[in-house]
């Protein structure tokens, strides 16, 4: 009995080295992390991952760093369960409770997986039939020490999100500004409205800002449109979806916007696609202080 337990802990020592080698595999390494010259050299393998040495700094580097997991002595396999239990939505507790991390630890992976997905998840541009709507939310300071300090000297105001729905697979789902009487229309047109093709049409919901950019840009042109349900209902959506992390705070938001786009997708994807597609791509490495610091509203 003891014997087979044995093979079977060299059996997951080995899938864990496998699987870490598929996911870098084709990892492109354009210049060196330290110094960032394209002078450098193979030397040799380690664990069965390409290394390289820099010609300038002579420092050596692998196809491993600066990546999203670098540095960290969790085991592949459980870098895995943990973007899968994210992809399903499941709270800091019942992760770090399931894979024995800790709720710092799962902290700080859920929001590297955030950030890594935010660098690349808003199209430059939306074209097509563009729906155009919008959510309103109260400013949230959840996890800041000062947090009823500041909720007692300035009442929380509200955020102003977009979401729009342009053709082919892109979405866009962003706060935009905070308020607390009126409009922001240099905000829109800088952030939203400036990436919308000029001969694309502007199918607005339920906003009467948003109706009046609408009418000005298509001209009372007039097309049938089917209704995109994901920004007519972007609302009970996204409360629902938030309500599932208990509150977000307003300085993460970007990033769980992020996410929520992703899944929100007509592609479906899955938490396979999420790391061979996103997360082991380019430089995602990021430090634990680096957490807070790059988090911010806007
Ligand atoms: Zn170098």
């Amino acid at each position: 009995m003891l014997q087979h337990d044995v093979k079977l802990k060299k059996f997951d020592l080995h899938t864990n080295d496998v699987l870490k080698r598929d996911f870098y595999k084709n990892r492109v390494v354009e210049t060196c992390p330290i110094c960032e010259s394209n002078w450098y050299i193979k030397y040799g393998f380690y664990n069965g991952i390409q290394r390289y040495k820099c010609k300038v700094c002579e420092k050596t580097f692998s196809r491993t760093t600066n990546s999203l997991w670098s540095y960290s002595k969790k085991n592949t396999r459980t870098w895995v369960e943990f973007t899968e239990l994210m992809t399903e939505n499941k709270t800091l507790k019942f992760c770090a409770d399931k894979l024995n991390i800790s709720i710092g630890t799962a902290f700080y992976w859920r929001h590297k997986i955030l950030e890594a997905l935010s660098i690349d998840s808003t199209p430059d541009n939306l074209s097509g039939v563009v729906h155009v709507g919008k959510v309103i939310i109260k400013e949230n300071f959840k996890g800041c020490r000062d947090a009823e300090m500041l909720a007692s000297v300035a009442p929380r105001e509200n955020i102003f999100i977009i979401g729009a729905k342009g053709k082919e697979d892109s979405m866009f789902i962003k706060p935009i500004f905070k308020f607390k009487y009126r409009w922001d229309n240099d905000a829109f047109n800088e952030k939203v409205y400036s990436k919308i093709e000029k001969k694309s049409y502007i199918a607005p919901y339920g906003d009467r800002y948003i109706k009046l950019v609408a009418m000005k840009h298509n001209r009372n042109k007039s097309i049938k449109v089917e209704t995109e349900y994901r920004i007519k209902y972007l609302w009970p959506n996204l409360k629902k979806w938030l309500s599932i992390f208990h509150g977000v705070a307003s300085k993460y938001l970007q990033r769980y916007l992020s996410f929520f786009i992703i899944m929100n997708l007509d592609k479906v994807i899955d938490y396979m696609d999420l790391i061979y597609d996103r997360l082991f791509e380019g430089n995602r490495f990021m430090k634990t202080d680096e957490i807070r610091i790059r988090s911010s509203l806007f």
